[in-house]
């Protein structure tokens, strides 16, 4: 039996996870103590839409698994049981005021946004067909890998992108990014969104998210907050802020895999956070629910002006005090005494 890439939607709070497993799988949850191990026959699949790929669902709240002890969370979960159809979610994305035919870069927490129908492949279809003919989608489809070469056509995404972006990428006629920072879209402009890009420099204006900018785009954060939003990156790079964290990839230099070392604009990106105050006092955040989870939407040339606003009276206005966390440390190390 080949690898088979599971993928399992935890309840709505919880991340989803995934591993490789051929007859066993270890599940990775936030509520378990040690990940459980469990026969791949006890994993509900309710969506095989894309070749290589199980979309999965653990049977916490199922009575299929004969002795789901070690499954259960210990928290009470508020999941709704109603599964919205494809028709709902295109209302309510009308609602929200997602522009048909636009750009429109989606950050997704899938569990949050469950149940719906059809899974992660009938929020893409909503979100298409909502966008219409001329709309592009795009999602952040990071590895996670930075040992290994990336490969635009197997390397899989990192977990924290989501179970929709890593479904996403693997479809027809959608292109992705050639580097490890890949960004993948669908659409008249995908092509020219996801175009080769510097690895070092991974949300400039020469980047996925930076063509997205300049292309008018709208960026819709769903179950996620603004930690997740990665054109807040482009706004600390337009701003010039000079904080840099040290990263590493694996890239190919005349045919051979070698390290490349830089130095990229990062943190922890918690205070991100601090955009919902600054938008929402100027009424200048759709908010709204998608799926079952909170969505904003924000036009992403709102969120650099706004976030260049404030880094432009600080340039350390998104970093912790140091002392905090170590991402924040690094990159108050990095600047100039
Ligand atoms: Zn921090």
């Amino acid at each position: 039996m080949s690898p088979v890439r599971i993928y399992v939607a935890p309840p709505i709070h919880s991340r989803i996870q995934y591993s490789h497993v051929t007859n066993h799988t270890s599940l990775s949850h936030p509520e378990f103590p040690e990940p459980a191990t469990l026969p791949v026959s006890h994993i509900v699949q309710y969506n095989l839409g894309v070749p290589g790929v199980v979309v999965a669902k653990t049977c916490i709240s199922s009575s299929l698994i004969p002795n789901p002890q070690p499954l259960i969370p210990t928290r009470k979960t508020s999941m709704s049981t109603h599964t919205l159809s494809t028709q709902e979610i295109i209302h309510q994305l009308a609602d929200l005021g997602v522009t048909p035919g636009g750009v429109l870069l989606v950050h997704t927490a899938f569990s949050r946004v469950a149940p719906i129908q059809d899974g992660p492949l009938g929020l893409i279809a909503a979100l298409e067909t909502h966008l219409g003919p001329e709309g592009t989608l795009v999602m952040p489809t990071m590895s996670y890998d930075d040992e290994h070469v990336f490969d635009p056509t197997t390397t899989p995404c990192r977990a924290e992108m989501g179970v929709v972006a890593d479904t996403f990428w693997r479809m027809p006629q959608v292109h992705r990014s050639d580097n490890a920072h890949a960004f993948a879209a669908r659409g008249p402009h995908a092509a020219a969104i996801t175009a080769t890009f510097p690895p070092d420099v991974p949300h400039g204006i020469d980047t996925p998210v930076g063509r997205a900018y300049a292309l008018d785009g709208q960026v819709l954060l769903l179950g996620v907050g603004h930690g997740a939003n990665t054109t807040l990156h482009l706004a600390e790079n337009l701003a010039g802020v000079r904080y840099r964290s040290p990263a590493r990839l694996r890239i190919l230099k005349d045919g051979q895999p070698v390290w490349f070392d830089y130095a990229e604009v990062n943190h922890c990106c918690k205070n991100f956070r601090k955009m919902d105050d600054w938008l929402d006092a100027r009424g200048l955040q759709r908010r709204g629910t998608l799926g079952h989870a909170p969505a904003r939407l924000i036009p992403s040339r709102t969120i650099v002006e706004i976030a260049m606003e404030h880094l432009k009276q600080d340039e350390t206005v998104f970093l912790h005090p140091p002392g905090v966390d170590e991402e924040c440390d690094k990159a108050w190390a990095s600047l100039p005494a």
